[in-house]
């Protein structure tokens, strides 16, 4: 399979480019939203991915990692690894503010009873406060990652701000295949089963047959922290 460079994809009609995704980041990244795109990463099962195609275009790409105090210690350790390995210089710690944590959630058990608003409180207001400064975002969601995701766009706009999905028709194969080819860790967790990786008491390995997500707030009827609201084009 011809893979087109992202120099020269992002020049083609977007019908015509195997890595059309791919294309549109480049172009996001170095003139469409140059100084006002950030990178959005879990530090998870397939971030390596995106953060390595990201860091071959500008290691300075601020990237927003949402440390909602609940992660596993390998998450942690993942993530510094990575950051050395590819050279990125903008990694940011997203914290939740102290004081609605010590208001809402001052047992730090608010995921057992009502993991929206523990979502809410250590994701989606952080990062609201984070994302003010950019007008773009970048993720590595995929469309193979479960159902809820099946059509997901390229490029989408949420709230005003634009948001690439720019892996959203890569397979778990493909990315596998392309981590090993450039030498990338993998999270240490995936050994274990763990195919889709977020906080610590909100995540279990998945079984055979079950999507890559299926492990996450497993029977809680919750499949997405609320980060990734419904697109208007
Ligand atoms: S994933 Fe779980 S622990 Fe993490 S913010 Fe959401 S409810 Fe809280």
């Amino acid at each position: 399979m011809t893979h087109l460079s992202a120099d020269a994809a992002a020049e083609l009609p977007l019908a015509s480019v195997e890595d059309a995704g791919l294309a549109l980041l480049r172009r996001a990244i170095e003139r469409d939203h140059a100084g006002r795109l950030a990178v959005v990463s879990s530090f998870g099962a397939d971030s390596a991915m995106l953060l390595a195609l990201v860091a071959e275009i500008d290691r300075s790409v601020p990237v927003l990692f949402l440390e909602t105090g609940m992660h596993f210690p390998q998450t942690l350790a993942y993530r510094d690894a990575l950051i050395e390995r590819l050279g990125l210089t903008d990694v940011r710690d997203i914290r939740p503010d102290p004081a609605q944590v010590a208001g809402r959630d001052p047992r730090g058990d608010l995921h057992l009873f009502i993991p929206d608003d523990c979502c809410t409180l250590r994701k989606v207001a952080p990062l609201a406060r984070a994302l003010a400064g950019f007008d773009a975002w970048a993720t590595g969601r995929r469309r193979q990652q479960s159902a809820t995701r099946a059509a997901l766009p390229f490029r989408e706009t949420v709230d005003g701000r634009v948001k690439f999905n720019p892996l959203a028709d890569w397979s778990v194969e493909r990315i596998a295949d392309e981590l090993a080819r450039r030498g990338l860790p993998r999270h240490p967790l995936l050994r274990q089963g763990f195919a889709s990786i977020g906080c610590a008491p909100c995540t279990r390995a998945v079984r055979p047959g079950e999507d890559a997500r299926a492990g996450r707030w497993a029977g809680q009827g919750k499949t997405e922290c609320g980060i990734h609201r419904p697109a208007f084009f």
